[in-house]
């Protein structure tokens, strides 16, 4: 047989590297940042367009590079920042693999413009597919330039295989945040397709904790600090009344690198143990520091995993040392445990994937008993004329009701039956949260929280996709406060919460003008629906704008659902009630739990041995 193995060319071999540092345009930004970091800049600026697909550039004023240089920095294991084996257990920079410029140089259009503070004339490499393709002389500021244009050119699949900009967006945002949070004595700048989205003064952590994440966030920080032989621990969880229904505000960080580490994240919320809601989770910031020797930081190419040597010793100091930071501010008188639970709702949007966009017209002759789930449930329900449920209600307690009527089935029924007695209750509120009602086949009981969400999430949806909807001009316009990252994020989907009857006037800086919301809900909640709202949908990242319709209407439905624990009076009940088998899925919320449950009466008598 002849030989058969052959060495992969550079580019191609460069390629497959690729697959596992770049995985979107959030990677690029990554490397972009941490190379320009290591390089000792003091200011660094990232421009954006088009979420990264069309450009990625990241500006700084570090040390630069020779012309050697910047020609071998694409050469796949050229590294600055080690040198020989020994150096990996003893890693102070953030790169040292030498693989991301080769990297992204085999799957974009690259151009590098680089000038030590020494030299004159700087060097300006264009790179297309590992290939150079032009290097030449140039006047340029100290510092480098890295501009990252049409990522996956010549990777079609991984192109296609981006998500929507609004999701990569997200990522390099999360990117640019775990950088920024680490480094507060460096000036950080963002632009996407040349709106500012952040500019970050040099300052201490507070305050870069602050500005990234809002001035609302510096009246929730608790400090934590820890130094003992093994560790350095600082940095600041939330105090427990602010923890939020969402993860999200979680950063941990390893020698100033950002890192997921489960068992340590684990030992942080276990430091909160009987202080939070259940459901709740507490935002944290916090930058551990341990010897280099002790951690392998190899283990991954993205380099967001590292391996502990004495990973049982650090959880039990992180979890004291939070516990203490935490009983030090004497947080605990403040908590409220009175949340209202019903906005825990999970959301099991992931579970419930929608098959098809719904079709949003109420279908005025649909029959919710004739589907799959409700065979064994008849009720006689007709609505040709009265648009009435009260046929559901077969003659419980007229005496007329003989074994003959057991046979009966909703030809015989008589509408009028119940406008005549109006004594006669058909639904009871029982413990302000569900309403029960006898029906032919036994006895239904109805949790008004999820039907309510239900009749608003078809309502909501119906209103958004068909454009019509209806929304109230305040006549003050409301000033709410946002951090930057919501704010770019109601930038981009402005025109789909709009659909859903907000108004808006200004949106810029930390700020939003309202000028019109939604007629289903008042001024007083708007800001804890327009929250609610950002919320999930980071949380569900919609990836086409059909989803996000949905997850909005889902969202405006939970925050706007009649509550559980709220008592309502028998209109409201009986309105409920009919309005929900007016539904086109009456049996589910839209979180996926059921509306309702029933028991047949034959069940009933079984349990009475009748
Ligand atoms: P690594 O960061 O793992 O060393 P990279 O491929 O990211 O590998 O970069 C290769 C080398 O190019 C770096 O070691 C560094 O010497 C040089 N380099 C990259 N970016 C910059 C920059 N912004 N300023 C100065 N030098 C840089
Ligand atoms: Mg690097």
């Amino acid at each position: 047989m002849s030989d058969i193995i052959q060495l992969l060319p550079d580019h191609v071999a460069n390629q497959i590297a690729a697959g596992e540092v770049v995985q979107r345009p959030a990677s690029v930004v990554k490397e972009l940042l941490e190379n320009a970091i290591d390089a000792d800049a003091t200011s660094i600026k990232l421009l954006i367009k088009d979420a990264g697909k069309a450009l990625i550039q990241v500006i700084d004023n570090g040390k630069g590079m020779s012309e050697t240089d910047a020609r071998l920095c694409f050469e796949r294991h050229a590294t600055s920042k080690i040198r020989t084996a020994q150096d990996l257990f003893n890693i102070e920079t953030k790169g040292f693999r030498g693989e991301a410029l080769a990297s992204i140089a085999a799957i974009a259009h690259v151009e590098l413009k680089t000038k030590p503070a020494q030299q004159e004339l700087g060097t300006h490499i264009k790179i297309e597919g590992t290939e150079v393709v032009s290097q030449e002389l140039i006047s340029t500021p100290k510092g480098t330039s890295i501009a990252v244009k049409n990522l996956f050119y010549n990777i079609p699949a991984r192109r296609n295989f981006l998500k929507s900009n609004q999701v990569e967006t997200r990522h390099i945002v999360d990117e640019f945040q775990r950088v920024a949070l680490v480094h507060p004595d460096i000036e950080f700048s963002m632009y996407h397709n040349e709106n500012e989205v952040y500019r970050l003064n040099d300052t201490n952590l507070r305050q870069r904790i602050v500005a990234i994440l809002g001035k609302k966030t510096n009246e929730k920080l608790v400090p934590i600090n820890e130094e003992t032989e093994v560790l350095g621990l600082t940095g600041f969880v939330s105090k427990p009344e602010f923890s939020k229904k969402k993860r999200g505000e979680q950063f941990f960080f390893v020698n100033n690198r950002f890192i997921k580490s489960p068992y340590l994240h684990h030992a942080i919320v276990s430091a909160f143990d009987g202080l939070l809601a259940s459901g709740f989770h507490p935002s944290y910031f916090l930058y551990l520091t341990v010897p280099t020797q002790s951690i392998d930081i190899n283990i991954h190419p993205t380099k967001t995993e590292v391996k502990f040597d004495n990973e049982k010793i650090l959880y039990a100091i992180i979890r004291s040392t939070v516990k203490h930071g935490l009983g030090q501010y004497n947080v605990a008188p403040a908590l409220d445990f009175n949340r209202d639970a019903t906005m825990d709702v999970p959301y099991d949007f992931k579970e419930k994937q929608l098959k098809s966009a719904p079709t949003v017209t109420v279908d005025r002759s649909f029959n919710p008993f004739k589907t799959e789930q409700q065979k064994d449930i008849k009720f006689p329900y007709k609505r040709e004329k009265s648009q009435q449920w009260e046929s559901l209600y077969v003659d419980i307690e007229a005496p007329k009701t003989t074994i003959k009527n057991i046979e009966v089935e909703s030809e015989l029924i008589n509408n009028s039956l119940f406008k005549e007695e109006q004594s006669i209750s058909k639904t009871h509120q029982i413990h302000k949260k569900y309403i029960v009602s006898a029906i032919k086949s036994g006895i239904i009981f109805i949790n008004q929280n999820l039907a309510h969400q239900r009749i608003l999430y078809e309502e909501y949806l119906e209103q958004i996709t068909v454009n019509d909807t209806a929304s109230q001009q305040l006549l003050f316009p409301l000033e709410i406060n946002f951090n930057n990252d919501d704010i770019l994020l109601i930038k981009e989907i402005q025109s789909d919460i709009e659909s859903t009857g907000f108004l808006f006037d200004k949106i810029e800086n930390e700020s939003l003008v309202v000028k019109g919301i939604p007629i289903a809900i008042s001024e007083s909640q708007v800001t804890i629906v327009l929250e609610q709202l950002l919320d999930d949908i980071k949380n569900e990242i919609p990836e086409t704008s059909f989803s996000q319709l949905d997850v909005m209407a889902k969202s405006l439905a939970k925050s706007l659902a009649i509550k559980n624990g709220s008592v309502l009076s028998k209109e409201e009940q009986e309105d409920l009630v009919e309005r929900l088998f007016l539904c086109k899925e009456p049996n589910h919320a839209p979180n996926g739990k059921p509306t309702f449950i029933s028991m047949e009466i034959n069940e009933i008598d079984k349990r009475f041995g009748l």
